[in-house]
């Protein structure tokens, strides 16, 4: 078992509690890691030395060009340590190995895309009158915050942090719990670049102590976070009381429309695949199924046999899916399947399983629920878990209505060969992203993501996100 130090203004430290927080392998229940317990002087001490690298002379005289020069140098790490990230990755989130190396690509191509945008990001004039220069620049904020989520944390750290420093800012990390060890693989390679100290700095602790402590930080100049809608309500307000920016990304009840003219083997495939990724475990996961309703007997039974074939089993050997995270997790997936039991229909999966050689593993058997009123829980919350929930839709408006209702806009699935009702209704939904006979696009690493409605505010990949770390200045210059 390996014990692992925080990272701040370019040293490997202790909390200064002296505590520790046990990190599992959630494919067994073994513990073999831990990680320090940061508390509010902790967090302190990450914010000043962050604060204190971004005024620096040092940090200022970078060029742009040299801060994508430093995020292609973290790719290039990340890409020559790939086995060994998607193997902690795997180990750590539980998700299969092949899932976790499509992670760790991910993560190289943010590195690269925001290295390749750090030097591209200009400013405007105004035309207002003769004698007058009126110009835009876009400047850093200062000290970004990063909260990040148990479920894609290499990925997610990747995108938001590789942003944050193209622009100029400096960092402090606050990985997830859970899930610390890719990000303190990252953080290793930030230590072996020739950086100011404080630039980048990994905090490691409970969300409601070290996480609380960073989003409500008066020195802080935004906060990204990613997590469920009622932490980021408070990770939000917290922000909102130093009048800083958030950027949040909250999950979503993402519905999958599907057409009597689909594709029938692409559309199950692309179906199954969005809600057993990571085991559900993934905000964006399509976790409805929307079925044109003369279509149903045949398509939902296609799932249904695709569901029945999949494996389950620990992370590093592969399968299909892996566990569930933890016990909170495991025992809310659970308790809204007994539910589903009472209130509506079982027609796949359904039980706890045991994985032989893992039994302390909380897996699930991926589940479809059918027959569910669409003003149930099951029909309106997150699960979280692999859990898809069926509805049936007669023509396009009530596949409309169907898909806007619920609080969530995070991503839609539409599965047509008609070109027009599909623009159509990617016109009307409430959904920051709309695939259309596809889902997910291969990570989507150039596309602005983000949600309607609670699924969040603001945009995180692609260069929209550059925007999240910049604030305007206008410079008015009278000349004769
Ligand atoms: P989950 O319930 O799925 O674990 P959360 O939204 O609670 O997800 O957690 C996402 C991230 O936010 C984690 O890094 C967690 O430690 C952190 N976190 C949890 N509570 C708070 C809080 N009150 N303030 C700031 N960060 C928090």
């Amino acid at each position: 078992m390996q014990h692992f130090k925080m990272y701040i203004n370019g040293n490997w430290v202790e909390s200064k509690k002296k505590e520790h927080i046990d990190v599992k392998n959630p494919s067994n229940g073994s513990v073999f890691a831990s990680i320090p317990r940061a508390t509010q002087e902790d967090v302190e001490d990450a914010v000043n030395a962050a604060r204190t690298a971004f005024r620096s002379e040092k940090w200022r005289s970078i060029k742009p060009h040299e801060r994508g020069d430093i995020l292609f140098a973290i790719a290039d790490k990340i890409k020559a340590d790939r086995d060994e990230l998607a193997r902690l990755e795997s180990m750590d989130v539980g998700k299969p190995l092949s899932q976790a190396y499509a992670d760790v690509d991910a993560a190289i191509r943010y590195f690269r895309f925001y290295g390749g945008a750090a030097d591209k990001v200009m400013g405007d004039t105004i035309p207002i009158e003769d004698g007058l220069l009126d110009y835009v620049v876009r400047e850093p904020l200062g000290v970004t915050a990063h909260i990040v989520p148990w479920n894609y944390p290499l990925q997610i750290i990747s995108r938001s942090v590789a942003a944050a420093i193209a622009m100029g800012n400096t960092v402090v990390v606050k990985s997830a719990e859970d899930t610390p060890m890719t990000a303190m693989r990252l953080t290793e390679f930030f230590d072996a670049l020739d950086l100011p100290a404080g630039v980048f700095n990994h905090i490691t602790g409970f969300g409601y102590e070290a996480g609380a402590a960073l989003s409500a930080h008066p020195l802080i100049n935004h906060v990204t976070f990613t997590g469920s809608v009622g932490t980021g309500i408070e990770v939000g307000k917290a922000a909102m009381e130093n009048v800083v920016p958030s950027t949040l990304e909250l999950g979503g009840k993402s519905p999958n429309i599907v057409f009597s003219d689909c594709d029938l083997e692409k559309t199950v495939e692309g179906v199954v695949r969005a809600i057993v990724q990571n085991a559900g475990q993934t905000c964006s996961a399509g976790a409805r199924l929307l079925i044109e309703e003369s279509f149903k007997n045949v398509f939902l039974q296609k799932v249904i046999e695709k569901f029945e074939g999949l494996t389950v089993g620990a992370g590093l050997d592969d399968k299909d899916l892996g566990p569930i995270l933890n016990e909170k997790q495991y025992n809310h997936v659970l308790s809204l399947i007994e539910q589903a039991k009472k209130e509506a229909s079982v027609v796949a999966g359904g039980n706890p399983i045991t994985v032989k050689g893992c039994e302390d593993g909380l897996y699930v058997q991926p589940t479809i629920i059918d027959e569910v009123s669409r003003d149930s829980k099951l029909a309106q919350e997150e699960i979280f878990g692999p859990v898809l929930t069926v509805f049936t839709f007669v023509g396009e408006s009530e596949a409309l209505d169907l898909a806007n209702s619920t609080d969530y806009g995070l991503v839609t699935g539409i599965w047509t060969q008609d070109i027009s009702r599909a623009h159509y209704l990617a016109s009307r939904i409430d959904s920051g992203q709309v695939f259309i006979n596809n889902y997910g696009a291969g990570g989507g690493v150039q596309m602005p993501f983000g949600g309607y409605k609670k699924s969040g505010i603001g945009r995180e990949k692609g260069w929209i996100a550059l925007y999240n770390y910049t604030q305007i200045k206008n410079v008015a210059v009278k000349y004769n």
